[in-house]
């Protein structure tokens, strides 16, 4: 299977030089030609594997230039249940009362206790592979803008990994203090993590900008290293994403939840930078039975008004929010979806992200919104009603979820009440454990003033919901610190050389 690219549909890479490239030279995102076709026969042959077999068999679809024990290594070594806490690394969850169908598909048992471990720990492998593949020796040096669980997820996923160098830049104010602490305190010999003055957007914008930058790669081929993506925008970030959905699926009929051949599920995604849910969108193009895409949006909500109105206009406030992770302006990934929508029209796609770049909006023609709306539900939510439904969820099922779920779940609640809607299966993405949002999740169940400290409250949260503290989180306060560098947007490039002693 080949790969091309959104701004210029003649470009084709394996998916080896996709990966390994992260993205293309045009500025474009590497698509796959075409999508491999999964019917009720292979769903249930499917049904009857682990977690492992099941990614064995679909990324075996897509990445037709690897060996199936390349593969299999891979997803062994990624998936391991000493780092996932158990056989499935995707749980889904039974609600207590759950009159609203709704089962959340728990993907935050990894490292790093959030979803992107799902996809980061086995992309290292994936590129690795890939690098031998089409570069040979070179070092891969990966440029990662973070509005948080990103960066901390692909640093542990990329730490002490042969051939690569990892750099991360975060805002200095739009991360949790835990999410900060994650990071600054990562080990590893071959990483490095730096705050950025700014917010997400400058931060991958910036990194945008190194990628693209030709004196920059000069230098790095002189030294014979090359840059590489782990943002999301990288093939082998979504391809593990679509893995789980097939299994949520699997799971739902192995208990008999789906009892007819066909039966559709709604997916429910809290989105930020448009990956996750755009893993669903192939997943329903490869033929899981799917009724709608429900795109959940905090305040940050350029896509729920995009779905609805087909103008995508980043011309708006910036909201720091309590869902930090889902703060974004710009879903890169969003390209990749425009370009199936238009019949792979890179000249259109080229067309509309000049246009995002030059005016900061553009509004789609009325065919693609169309198909849009017929593929997605969208809707947000604000600080105080992420707030409520922890809350809710809380007294009503007795779940603890965190802020980035909570968004999901009420966007969800709201589909239901537009669309009187309960009778099809809800999966639920539940993207992060609520510890790793301490502070707001407290605040959200209790009225008392929080203790100060992280820690203390990661404590408290456990004292009051009666659960465990996942062990990362309760190790981190073992670890010291390591890093505390801040840089300008525009001072991005200069940390990096300076990482690489390039300069
Ligand atoms: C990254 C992230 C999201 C958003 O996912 P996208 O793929 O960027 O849309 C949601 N929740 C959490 C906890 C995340 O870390």
């Amino acid at each position: 299977m080949n790969y091309k690219s959104t701004r210029n549909s003649s470009v084709k890479v394996s998916a080896a030089q996709a990966i390994a490239q992260g993205i293309s030279k045009d500025g474009g995102l590497f698509v796959p030609e075409q999508l491999p076709q999964y019917r009720y026969e292979d769903l249930t042959a499917l049904k009857e594997m682990d977690y492992m077999g099941r990614a064995q068999k679909i990324l075996s679809d897509f990445l037709t230039d690897f060996t199936q024990e390349e593969i299999r290594e891979s997803v062994q070594s990624a998936y391991a249940p000493e780092k996932f806490g158990g056989d499935n690394p995707a749980p889904l969850t039974l609600l207590q009362n759950n009159d609203k169908n709704m089962y959340l598909m728990e993907l935050w048992h990894g490292p790093t206790c959030a979803f992107k471990d799902m996809a980061l720990q086995l992309l290292p492998h994936l590129l690795t592979k890939s690098l031998k593949k089409t570069y040979a020796d070179k070092t891969a040096v990966i440029l990662v803008a973070t509005s948080g669980d990103t960066g901390k997820a692909a640093l542990e996923g990329f730490k002490d990994v042969d051939g690569t160098k990892i750099l991360v830049f975060y805002p200095e104010d739009g991360v949790s203090p835990m999410q900060k602490r994650q990071m600054n305190t990562q080990e590893g010999g071959n990483v490095s993590v730096c705050a950025i003055e700014g917010n997400f957007d400058d931060a991958q914008t910036g990194v945008k900008k190194i990628f693209t930058d030709p004196q920059t790669a000069s230098l790095l081929e002189q030294n014979n290293m090359l840059f590489s993506s782990a943002n999301s925008i990288n093939w082998g970030r979504l391809l593990p994403q679509i893995v789980y959905y097939f299994s949520a699926y699997c799971d739902l009929m192995n208990t008999g939840e789906i009892d007819y051949e066909g039966e559709k599920v709604n997916i429910v995604v809290p989105t930020g930078n448009f990956g996750n849910i755009l893993a669903a969108y192939y997943a329903k193009e490869m033929g899981l039975p799917v009724n709608k895409l429900i795109c959940a949006s905090n305040s940050n909500n350029v896509l729920t008004d995009f779905i609805r109105t087909g103008t995508y206009d980043k011309n708006r406030s910036f909201y720091t929010t309590i869902s930090p992770s889902m703060d974004i302006l710009v879903s890169s990934n969003l390209e990749r979806l425009l370009y199936h929508l238009t019949g792979g029209d890179d000249q259109k796609v080229s067309l509309w992200m000049k246009q995002l770049s030059e005016t900061g909006a553009y509004t789609v023609d009325e065919a693609v919104k169309e198909s849009v709306q017929n593929l997605f539900y969208s809707g947000c939510c604000d600080d105080q009603g992420t707030k409520q439904t922890i809350k809710m969820m809380y007294d009503t099922e007795n779940y603890l979820c965190d802020t980035h779920t909570a968004v999901a779940v009420n966007v969800y609640h709201q589909y239901v009440e537009e669309t009187g809607n309960r009778e099809i299966p809800a999966i639920v993405a539940s993207t992060a454990s609520p510890y790793k949002f301490a502070a707001s999740v407290l605040d959200a169940l209790t009225d008392e003033q929080a203790a100060a400290d992280e820690f203390a409250m990661v404590e408290e949260l456990s004292a009051v919901s009666g659960t465990m503290i996942p062990e990362p989180i309760a190790q981190l306060k073992e670890k010291k610190l390591r890093f505390d560098q801040v840089c300008s947007a525009s001072g991005m490039k200069d940390v990096v050389l300076r990482m690489l002693a390039i300069q």
